[in-house]
């Protein structure tokens, strides 16, 4: 049993003060008489416990659900200044990923990984696009089983345009994905669908797809409505906007994500709604890449569910989740020009239960016994947060990535004391600044 005490706990209801005990890879139980602390030392493990310093200036929420990136990019910051979307994409993105070696891949996702885990994320979902092989793959899912992070990986695919591939490929690779990877790692990783866009995949496959991938119980995610370029492009090819025409393929449903959902029409919004599926709220993306503003509170009032990603490094140029629940706040309130909008427990439940809802998994983004035990700890005791008035606020509106102090996934500590445990950074960061720069050089790219 590892005993974890701090300032504050997060709770799904209120915040309150007190101890919280782990048994394992769960929460076992939490105790909110603070007074207990002397009595329960029997409990404590010096292991977590020696690990928190100064319990009184932290405050620990569930493990924050990063519902959308691409983690491999990581190599690719700095490139999006200046362009549109597709004149990113096809000029810098889609060459550096053509470029990157399975051993890029799997130290930029490392990277990406450690800083997730920085940032506050302990759940990603990492929609990533196979450039070559499975091996490419298989070194992104041996990384998360290594350094601890909880991994949905959404194998991307597209069946046509650029880089397609053949719908037996994808279904082949997929099969061997859910056979080989679904639920490994005491279920922290878990394999879903990635569709990339409605403009680079078919109908048929769409189906197949999704069909397959509810049979494993996996989610389906797809980039859509991002900007007013991409729907126009649906609408001339079928008729339909994006939402309409996935409706028509039956592939909506609560297992299924919009990521963005930035253009999304009355009509759109009510069929989301219908079928209870999430949209992906990606504010930073949404921001660099001037692609507009989700409606975000509409959405919610709606009754769509809506979780919170940051999307890839190159899109986004960092991780932090932390950030990301503010930049949420702040997108909301100056475009409905309403103060009320999205309060600082709405923003906080976008990063955990409704990520967790979008997983169909109740065992995660919430501080209960009997939940996993994915948890962050933030330091509060900072000039920048100081003195605090409410906890919730001073979590969206003061904290950042960096106050993030202590991660546990799973029950293990993969961070504490602001000190990763499970690799040696230092020398991840070395490897990974020489590799990306030889990158940058093959694939004949500058930012
Ligand atoms: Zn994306």
């Amino acid at each position: 049993m590892q005993s974890l005490e701090a300032a504050l706990l997060v709770l799904p209801d209120r915040v309150a003060s007190g101890r919280l005990l782990i048994e394992g890879d769960r929460i076992a139980a939490i105790d909110q008489r603070t007074e207990s602390r002397a009595q329960n030392t029997e409990h404590t493990i010096r292991d977590a416990q020696s690990k928190i310093q100064n319990p009184q200036s932290k405050i620990v929420l569930p493990g924050l659900i990063n519902a959308h990136t691409h983690l491999e990019q990581t190599f690719m910051r700095g490139y999006s200044a200046n362009r549109s979307l597709l004149d990113w994409l096809k000029n810098c993105i889609w060459k550096l990923q053509a470029a990157m070696t399975v051993e890029d891949v799997r130290l930029a996702c490392a990277l990406g990984m450690v800083e997730a885990l920085r940032g506050g994320a302990t759940t990603v979902i990492q929609h990533f696009k196979v450039p070559v092989s499975p091996h490419y793959t298989d070194a992104v899912l041996q990384a998360a089983e290594q350094i601890g992070i909880r991994l949905v990986l959404a194998r991307a695919w597209n069946d046509r345009g650029a880089n397609a591939e053949s719908p037996e490929a994808i279904v082949a690779d997929f099969e061997r994905l859910y056979a080989e990877w679904h639920g490994a790692a005491n279920g922290r990783i878990t394999i879903a669908n990635g569709p990339i866009t409605p403009w680079r995949c078919s109908g048929e496959m769409l189906r197949r797809t999704v069909e397959l991938a509810r049979r494993h119980g996996a989610p389906t995610v797809c980039h859509m409505n991002e900007t007013r370029d991409e729907v126009a492009m649906t609408v001339q090819e079928t008729g339909r906007r994006p939402v309409e025409w996935f409706d028509d393929l039956g592939v909506l449903g609560p297992d299924f994500h919009v990521i963005h959902g930035v253009w999304v029409s009355d009509a759109e919004r009510e069929l989301l709604a219908r079928r209870g599926a999430t949209v992906v709220h990606c504010p930073a993306a949404n921001m660099i890449l001037a692609s507009g503003v989700a409606p975000v509170a509409q959405l919610l009032r709606d009754g769509v569910t809506v979780a919170l990603g940051t999307d890839g490094p190159a899109s986004n140029d960092g991780q932090d989740m932390i950030e990301m629940m503010r930049l949420a706040a702040y997108l909301a309130r100056v475009t409905t020009l309403d103060p009320q909008v999205l309060p600082p427990r709405q923003v906080v439940d976008l990063a955990t239960v409704n990520g967790a809802k979008a997983l169909a998994d109740a065992g995660l983004g919430r501080l209960q016994p009997g939940a996993k035990a994915d948890l962050i700890a933030l330091d509060l005791n900072a000039a920048h947060i100081q003195p605090i008035g409410d906890p919730l606020s001073a979590v969206v509106y003061n904290a950042r990535g960096s106050d993030v102090d202590t991660v546990i996934v799973d029950g293990r500590v993969l961070m504490a004391r602001k000190q990763m445990l499970v690799l040696n950074e230092a020398a991840l960061l070395d490897e990974c600044r020489e590799r990306a720069a030889h990158l940058a050089r093959r694939a004949g790219v500058t930012p």
